[in-house]
């Protein structure tokens, strides 16, 4: 997923199961190497779903199918699904998962993004592909597979995010598109997908310094349009921020249910709908925790000029002489 979401992981940094501050230094790096080898198992179980989730991008077929297909491939790969599978047509730019009987099907000239995750032990592996059934937008695909390139290979420790984001935008822009700046790229730990540090998509002072073992998701978009994209109103995936104030039980059990299965990471209401009686239980818990503060909502984006997205994600993880890519080949 893309990160547009700065502030919420504050909420939760001290509930991290990993988090091990107080543990010796060599301890530390020990668990530290554990989590780096589950981050690279996840990249492996990721590139091979990525190899055959391309396939299923094909006009007449249901983006309910393809998200549930994919999330279904994760587990038979021996992983879960670290966020449910966005599904992002034409000017949708991302967080678009389908709803328990959505109707939605791929059109025959749709420009569809594909971007999931591979979590294993909380370690996810974040990638994402885009397919230009319409023939026509070679160009703009290659744009985000090019910044995603040339971002991947300027990165090394010393680097600073604000650089990297000048890297990303100057490849964008040179092909004629624009980068969605309000989009970035991001760090990721075990249980935090948005780990705290951004990459920008343009050049910015930001001086963050890249360092050996840290694991970056890089998900330069591209666009024909304004090179933002605008919360709309529909939202179909959240993660659980806190506690609140709940009136009704099914709420209660509900967030017991969030925190155990799925602690901090983010889920859709189609993974809770088996847990119900009925779906309009189901949703009004859900509108409850919402309410109460114990949910943050990821609200589906557009381009705010209708523009047309492309978005190609790799998972890194940065090495003493540059950063090695995890979850296979990102290319139109
Ligand atoms: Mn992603
Ligand atoms: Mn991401």
């Amino acid at each position: 997923m893309a990160d547009d979401s700065n502030e919420i992981h504050e909420h939760v940094h001290g509930d991290e199961p990993h988090s091990h501050e107080a543990e010796p230094v060599a301890e530390q790096a020990e668990l530290r190497a554990k989590a780096l080898e589950y981050f690279k198992q996840a990249g492996q179980i990721a590139a091979s779903i990525k190899k055959d989730a391309a396939g299923l991008v094909n006009p007449g077929e249901s983006a309910f199918d393809i998200a549930e297909t994919v999330e279904k491939m994760t587990r038979d790969g021996g992983a879960v699904p670290g966020f449910p599978c966005n599904v992002s047509i034409n000017d949708i730019a991302a967080h678009y998962t389908p709803e328990t009987k959505d109707s939605l099907l791929i059109g025959e000239k749709d420009v569809v993004k594909v971007d999931f995750g591979v979590s294993i032990q909380g370690c996810i592996a974040d990638t994402a592909f885009t397919i230009d059934l319409s023939g026509e937008h070679g160009s703009l695909l290659e744009a985000s597979a090019a910044a995603l390139e040339d971002a991947v290979s300027s990165i090394r420790p010393g680097k600073t995010n604000g650089f990297i984001g000048g890297v990303i935008e100057k490849q964008i822009r040179s092909r004629g598109f624009k980068p969605i700046e309000n989009l970035n790229s991001h760090m990721i730990e075990p249980f935090r997908l948005h780990a705290g540090i951004d990459v920008p998509s343009i050049a910015t002072s930001d001086s963050y310094e890249f360092a050996e073992g840290d694991v970056f998701a890089i998900e330069p978009f591209a666009t024909t349009g304004a090179g933002h994209v605008v919360d709309q109103p529909q939202v179909e995936i959240f993660s659980v921020v806190g506690e609140g104030r709940l009136r009704m039980r099914s709420s209660r059990e509900l967030l017991n249910k969030l925190v155990t299965r799925y602690f901090t990471l983010p889920f859709a209401e189609r993974w809770l709908v088996n847990d119900f009686n009925s779906r309009l239980t189901l949703s009004a818990a859900l509108k409850e925790l919402l309410n109460a503060g114990c949910l943050y909502p990821y609200p589906v984006l557009r381009e705010a000029g209708h523009g047309m997205v492309a978005q190609f994600e790799n998972t890194i993880i940065i090495e003493h002489d540059g950063a090695k890519v995890i979850s296979g080949v990102a290319k139109p």
